[in-house]
Parts: C-alpha cells; sequence; structure tokens
C-alpha cells in the first residue's frame, strides 16, 4: 500500500465508522500455480486480472444441489482469503464466477477454468472436476484478508488428476479423535484435491464404531484403562482412552465428506489387530481368553480364530453393518496385516479347517497363511454381494490371493508395490518408508529434507513395465496415532508433507521439480496459518551449508531458506537478531574452527535459530576419494561430506551421514602439503534395529605421492552385541606414533553379516560414518 492509499483507508475508516463500511482501493493479483500444480496453465499477458468484488456472484446451473453446496463453499474460501463477501446465484452474467458442467472435457474429474477480467468460466466434466477447479481458485487467490481487494490473473487451466485414488489414512484405534475435528482434517484433504479418506476404525487399542448386533464392541472393546508411556518403557499413564462414533455420527462423516468430493473407505482390521474385539466376545479367539483391550503397541498373538465358523460369521455381520453405513464405498478394507499365526498353529478348530479345506504347506504359502487367506475370501464374498471390492495390506500377498477381487495397499515398501502390481492386483501406493507421516525416524527429518523426501518419491517404480504401472492405481498417506494424540502433533505430521503427497498424487510427473514446488509452497503455508492448522515450521528454518574453496581448507558457506526469506546470521557464537548481518551471498571461513548461527525474519516473525560448528582438523575442506560407493539413497554429496566440517547428528537420514552397504569403507584424504600426523578418528552411527551396524576394523596408510602407500596402523572392533541400543554415535579412533604423510587411507571394515542374535541373522549390513578427523 502506498502512503496515499493509507490516507485513503484511514479516510474511509473515519467515514465508514466501521471497517466493514469502507472499501479498499488496491488491487493484489494471485498466482495460478498452486500446489498441487495444475496439469497446463496459459497466462494471458497484459490482460487485466478478474477482481474479486463485493459485487462478484458464483452462479450455479439452477436444479443443481452438488454446484450449489460447491457455490457456497467457494464462496467461503474467498470470504476466509480476500475478506470480500460475494453472493450467489443462478444467473450468469458478467462479473460472475460461473460454474458448470461440460461433457467434452475427457477426464472424469477434469475441469477447465477460463479468467478474463469480465468472467470466470469453470466448468468441469463432473462436479467433482468443479470442485477441484473451486480450490484451485481458492489457492491461487491472494490472502489480502480484507486489506486489498484479491484478484484471478486473466488465463486458462486445464487440469485432471494423474491418479484415481488419492487417498489419506488416519487411524483412531490407537486415539480417538471428534467427529468436529474429522471434519477439520477432511477440509486439509479438500484443499489438497484429494478424494479418498481411509478411516481406519478399530485396533487392537479400541474398536470406534457402533455395532448394532454387537453392543458389547463398543462397551468394552472402545475403552482401555491406560497407556504406555514410551516405546518400550514399561510404564502405564494410568489414564484411560476411550470413544467411539455412533452410526448416525459415522453418516455426517461421510455425507460431509462426500460435499467435498472425499469418499471414506471404512478399515475393520481383520484377522489380526483384534484385541478390542477379543476383550468384547472372548469366544471370537482360538483360547478363548480373557482379553483385554491393549495397553500398548505392537503386534499381538492373540488374533480372531481362523477356524470358527461363529468368528467368520461375525466379521461378515461385522462388515454388512459398515456396508450399510458407508453406502457409497467403492471398497471395504479388511485389514490383513500383521496376522501372527501362533495361536493357529495349536488350535484344533484352526487345523480342523485347514483339513478340511485340504490346505497344505506350499514352498511360499504356509498352510495358515492360506486359511487367512479362506477367511478374508469368505468376508469378501460378502463384500462382492453389494458390488465392492476388498481392500487389504500387501501380507495379504503371503496367501496368493484372486487379483481380480484383491485390491492391495502396499504399506510395507517399495518392494510390496512393485510385486503387487506385477502380480496383477490393482495396487495403492503407500510405502512406511515415504508415505507414513507417522514415522518417528522421519518425523525427525526437518525442513526441505522432510518434504522432499515424500515430494521425490517415485509411485510408479520405474522396474515396472508400462503395462504393470496401469495397476497401481493411486498413493496415500498415512497417519498412525500411537503417538499422536492431539491436533497439534496430527497437524504437524500431515503439512506440509501432504502438499508435496498432493503433487504425486496429482500432477504430471514429468513436471515434477522440487524447486519449483518450494516455490509455490511459501502461498501453501500462508493458506495453513489462515485456517490455524499447526504445520511443521523447521521448514522455515534456515540452512547452513559448507563446501571448500580452493586449497588451503578455506570453506564457503552459504545459509538458503526455501522461499529466499531474509537471513540475519552471526560466527561469535551469539544469538542472531534482526540487527545482525543480513546475509547476501556465500561467504569464506579461513581454516579455524567457527560456530554460525542463523535465523530468518519474515514479516517479523523469527524462525528457530539454526546453529552448526564448521569444526577444523587435518582433514577438514580437504579433497576426499572413495575407494567404495556408497548406497544410492545415502550417498547425498558424497564423499565431500566426510570431511565438510559438519558433525553428524542424532539422524542417520538427516543427510549428513554417508551410507554404506555391504561394503567395507575405503578412502583417502589429500592434505594438500606434508603434516605431522598421529591419530585418524572417524563417526559411525549404530542402529542394529535398522541393520546399520559398526566398524570391526580401521586400517591407516600414508602416502607421499597418492600412489605407494604403506600401512601404519590398524585395529579390530568387536562386533555389536545383542542389546545393543538404537541410535548410537560411536567415534572409533586409532593412534599412532607421528608419521609424516601427504596422501591418508583410511579403511574402515563393515560388518559382513548380522550376527546370530539379530532378526536379520546372515544378511548384509549397513555401515553409517560422517567425519573423519586427522590430527
Ligand atoms: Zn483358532
Amino acid at each position: 500500500m502506498t502512503k496515499n492509499q493509507v490516507k485513503m483507508w484511514i479516510v474511509g475508516l473515519l467515514a465508514g465508522g466501521s471497517l466493514l463500511a469502507c472499501s479498499p482501493k488496491e488491487i493484489q493479483t494471485g498466482n495460478l500455480n498452486v500446489i498441487p500444480l495444475p496439469q497446463e496453465i496459459t497466462e494471458t499477458a497484459d490482460a487485466s486480472p478478474f477482481v474479486i468484488r463485493s459485487s462478484t456472484t458464483i452462479c450455479y446451473p439452477e436444479g443443481n444441489a452438488k454446484l450449489e453446496h460447491t457455490a457456497h463453499l467457494l464462496a467461503t474460501y474467498i470470504k476466509e482469503v480476500t475478506g470480500t463477501e460475494v453472493k450467489t446465484g443462478t444467473k450468469a452474467g458478467k462479473n460472475c464466477i460461473v460454474l458448470g458442467l461440460d461433457p467434452s472435457i475427457p477426464q472424469k474429474e477434469g475441469y477447465i477454468l477460463n479468467i478474463t477480467s469480465d468472467q470466470v468460466i469453470l466448468n468441469g466434466q463432473t462436479e467433482a472436476g468443479v470442485f477441484y477447479g473451486t480450490q484451485t481458485i481458492h489457492k491461487a487467490l491472494p490472502i489480502t484478508e480484507g486489506k486489498a481487494l484479491g484478484s484471478l490473473p486473466a488465463g486458462t487451466v486445464k487440469d485432471f488428476p494423474q491418479y484415481g485414488y488419492r487417498g489419506f489414512m488416519i487411524d483412531v484405534g490407537r486415539h480417538f479423535f471428534s467427529i468436529d475435528y474429522l471434519k477439520e482434517l477432511i477440509d486439509v484433504m479438500a484443499l489438497h484435491n484429494i478424494n479418498y479418506f481411509h478411516w481406519h476404525l478399530t485396533e487392537d487399542q479400541g474398536w470406534r464404531i457402533e455395532i448394532k448386533k454387537y453392543p458389547k464392541l463398543t462397551e468394552i472393546g472402545s475403552v482401555r484403562k491406560e497407556t504406555i508411556t514410551a516405546p518400550g518403557s514399561g510404564k502405564f499413564d494410568g489414564t484411560p482412552v476411550k470413544g467411539f462414533y455412533t452410526q448416525s455420527q459415522a453418516k455426517e462423516i461421510v455425507a460431509y465428506a462426500a460435499e467435498r468430493f472425499i469418499t471414506v473407505i471404512p478399515e475393520v482390521d481383520m484377522p489380526g489387530h483384534m484385541l478390542a474385539a477379543l476383550a468384547s466376545y472372548p469366544e471370537l479367539g482360538c483360547t478363548g481368553g480373557p482379553y483385554e483391550v491393549a495397553t500398548q503397541f505392537g503386534v499381538f498373538k492373540d488374533v480372531l480364530c481362523g477356524g470358527n465358523e461363529k468368528t467368520l460369521q461375525f466379521a461378515k455381520d461385522v462388515i454388512n453393518e459398515i456396508m450399510d453405513i458407508f453406502p457409497d464405498a467403492p471398497y471395504i478394507h479388511i485389514g490383513g496385516d500383521e496376522c501372527p499365526k501362533t495361536e493357529w498353529k495349536k488350535c484344533p478348530k484352526c487345523q480342523a479347517k485347514i483339513r478340511e479345506l485340504g490346505l497344505r504347506d506350499t514352498k511360499e504359502h504356509s498352510k495358515e497363511n492360506q486359511l487367512q487367506v479362506y477367511f478374508m475370501s469368505e468376508v469378501e464374498k460378502e463384500i462382492a454381494k453389494r458390488g465392492k471390492k476388498m481392500l487389504a495390506w500387501d501380507e495379504i500377498l503371503e496367501g496368493n490371493p484372486d487379483p481380480q477381487t484383491t485390491t492391495v495397499m502396499a504399506w510395507t515398501g517399495v518392494p510390496a508395490s512393485i510385486r503387487s502390481a506385477q502380480l496383477g492386483h490393482q495396487t495403492i501406493v503407500c510405502p512406511i518408508t515415504h508415505l507414513y507421516f507417522s514415522n518417528p525416524g522421519y518425523n525427525r527429518l526437518k525442513g526441505v529434507n522432510s518434504v522432499g523426501r515424500v515430494y521425490n518419491f517415485e509411485p510408479a517404480s520405474p522396474k515396472l513395465t508400462e503395462e504393470e504401472k496401469e495397476n497401481i492405481i493411486g498413493v496415500q498417506g498415512c497417519i498412525w496415532t500411537e503417538w499422536t494424540k492431539d491436533s497439534v502433533k496430527m497437524e504437524w505430521q500431515m503439512m506440509p508433507r501432504i502438499a508435496a503427497l498432493s503433487e504425486l498424487q496429482w500432477s504430471n510427473p514429468a513436471q515434477k521439480d522440487l524447486n519449483s514446488f518450494l516455490k509455490r509452497l511459501r502461498h501453501q503455508l500462508d493458506l495453513y496459518a489462515l485456517s490455524g492448522y499447526h504445520y511443521k515450521e523447521d521448514i522455515e528454518d534456515v540452512t547452513i551449508s559448507a563446501g571448500p574453496q580452493g586449497e588451503g581448507g578455506e570453506a564457503v558457506v552459504s545459509l538458503t531458506t526455501f522461499d529466499n526469506a531474509p537471513v540475519f546470521y552471526t560466527t561469535d557464537g551469539s544469538e542472531p537478531t534482526a540487527e545482525s548481518p543480513v546475509y547476501t551471498q556465500p561467504f569464506t571461513l579461513k581454516g579455524e574452527t567457527t560456530t554460525i548461527k542463523a535465523k530468518a525474519i519474515r514479516n517479523g516473525r523469527e524462525s528457530s535459530t539454526a546453529t552448526t560448528t564448521l569444526e577444523y582438523n587435518l582433514a577438514t575442506m580437504r579433497p576426499i576419494t572413495l575407494n567404495c560407493t556408497p548406497d544410492a539413497g545415502f550417498t547425498y554429496k558424497g564423499a565431500q561430506l566426510l570431511v565438510d566440517g559438519l558433525t553428524g547428528d542424532d539422524n542417520y537420514r538427516s543427510g549428513r551421514y554417508l551410507g554404506i552397504y555391504g561394503q567395507n569403507f575405503d578412502a583417502v584424504v589429500d592434505l594438500q602439503e606434508e603434516k605431522e600426523i598421529s591419530s585418524v578418528s572417524i563417526g559411525t552411527y549404530l542402529v542394529p534395529g535398522d541393520y546399520i551396524f559398526g566398524l570391526t576394523g580401521l586400517e591407516v596408510y600414508v602416502s607421499e605421492d597418492g600412489k605407494n602407500f604403506h600401512k601404519i596402523a590398524s585395529k579390530s572392533i568387536p562386533t555389536l552385541e545383542k542389546g545393543s541400543k538404537n541410535n548410537v554415535l560411536k567415534r572409533e579412533e586409532i593412534s599412532f606414533n607421528k608419521t609424516k604423510a601427504h596422501y591418508v587411507r583410511i579403511v574402515g571394515k563393515n560388518t559382513p553379516v548380522l550376527p546370530q542374535w539379530h532378526p536379520g541373522a546372515g544378511k548384509k549390513t549397513f555401515l553409517f560414518l560422517d567425519e573423519i578427523a586427522i590430527q
């Protein structure tokens, strides 16, 4: 706003007596490059924008209730973003946003948005397409909140989704979330063009949906007496967790979602993850109980009995009531994951059923796994009777199910989605490694690392043929709530990674570009803030990176933010403020240990302080070459990571560690002149649970010419013992008599295979290394 405009604003304020009565003169124009990025955007150069004014009307075809509702929703979005209250009606004309249907648009969910200064025309092949077009308008408008008029740039958007199934899953079994709060989360999904809400309704720790035929499921099964305080703590909080949805509340969610063109997919997980049901009806289990609603998390051996006709009838009855509540769901999810067969192997009923069915162990599929497929396929027949499809987690593949009737949700990893698609199953991709937004390890990733990991994921693996890729029908993000008790955590786990997810689901993979995405992300974060959502704010922190410059160990340091915000920094260890130097370009540090602190300040709002100490030793910022090949997923900037002065942190996925799989570490550091040395050390990060072991030996060689090396020291290191802790930083050091060296070769022996005590015994191990120190 110019000073004159401010004056007019104040005059208007005084004359009108209130903020609402005054009409601002300034016009701000938005941007059609929204998230998820539309397929095709053509901006009309030099044309005037379409200005949203209180006289603007959103028009819908008379008699079309869906578009009428969509028009009202769009009016709400416009009010929230620009502060302008627009009208809705059925008489189209100038100054209107005209919603309509155009059957010539080829894609079912496709839309065409045509913007001129006079009128906005938004057509979809279906009402769903129109809805996605209104979401584009919603996100393309500038956030002015009444301080200026908002306008849409003149142009055309032709858009349609990459995938027909665009899902998000929320687990309400481990922790209960209210109907009102779920509606807010459905709004977040709608903002990202998501069209399936996968509602995980039952768990070992709580049954959350009313089933009229089995009232104890909610009387008993929806309450657990307490919860373990942390993984493996053995301590319990003494606080009951309870809650369930009545059938009419669940229908309310279905209706709310449907108004946003989101279909709810209910999940009743069976035959595993059923302790809450077993606690309610012990006769459904193999032993008859007694059972208790679980108070800790994990996989439990007590599951539904696979050989009891009454149990099967229970499953069918429950699924039939579920289908009454969710009549529009094309899929019914019946879980099928994490179902140990411990009890089935001992249970006379299960074994009798196996004999009756003539099931035999095969090389690939045990007879108990085949019994699970029998159980699930019996339930599937109920689902098929009502014209719906069964959806299940990828463990179902263990029993060789029919690809015609089983849609697979591939969660265990990328290999599962590849296998499922190759076997001919319709497959929804949601690997724990990229799209489980509640995974603690990946939650510790920060900023661009966190969002980029999702964004750079490829749902249709390049290992699939074009024909097999057709079986990948969708992509989904998941939040499990073992450790998600409140809205703050729920929201920062979702946002902003759901924005990256939405581009995997919707946008054209050929246009995938992380930098372009990050440029568009700023506005999306502002929309989250406008709605009061708690997004993960470390995306706004400063990234400090350092690399060598010339000879002599000089380092060049750069300080970046994803949105090029103003950065203030210090190099003397003091806290940066708005008075500190402003970062303008990379700066040089001479070979001494320095602490850099940096902070971004956006419109007076400060990010957290990023702190990094660049620690110097003889190897720091010197040339290094590798004689081994790091794992492709953990290479980052390569060998230079090991001598960049930045010590590894408490997360092996952070980009600070070099990961090596099944090989020894072998590297040569060029000290660039002859130096006297007496010790070498290297940091290792140990996570035996993730197959990440330490060094079993260290050798040091020196050379004058970089060709002829001789060994000067070696030592062996014991293999990790059973019970070794995860997430441990360990520095391995080797000292020797003072020696002159120009080149130093360091060989680190990997643990060849996982030891006998490890669940993966015999498999190769990972080695995660950072920062070589030569003194
Ligand atoms: Zn049994």
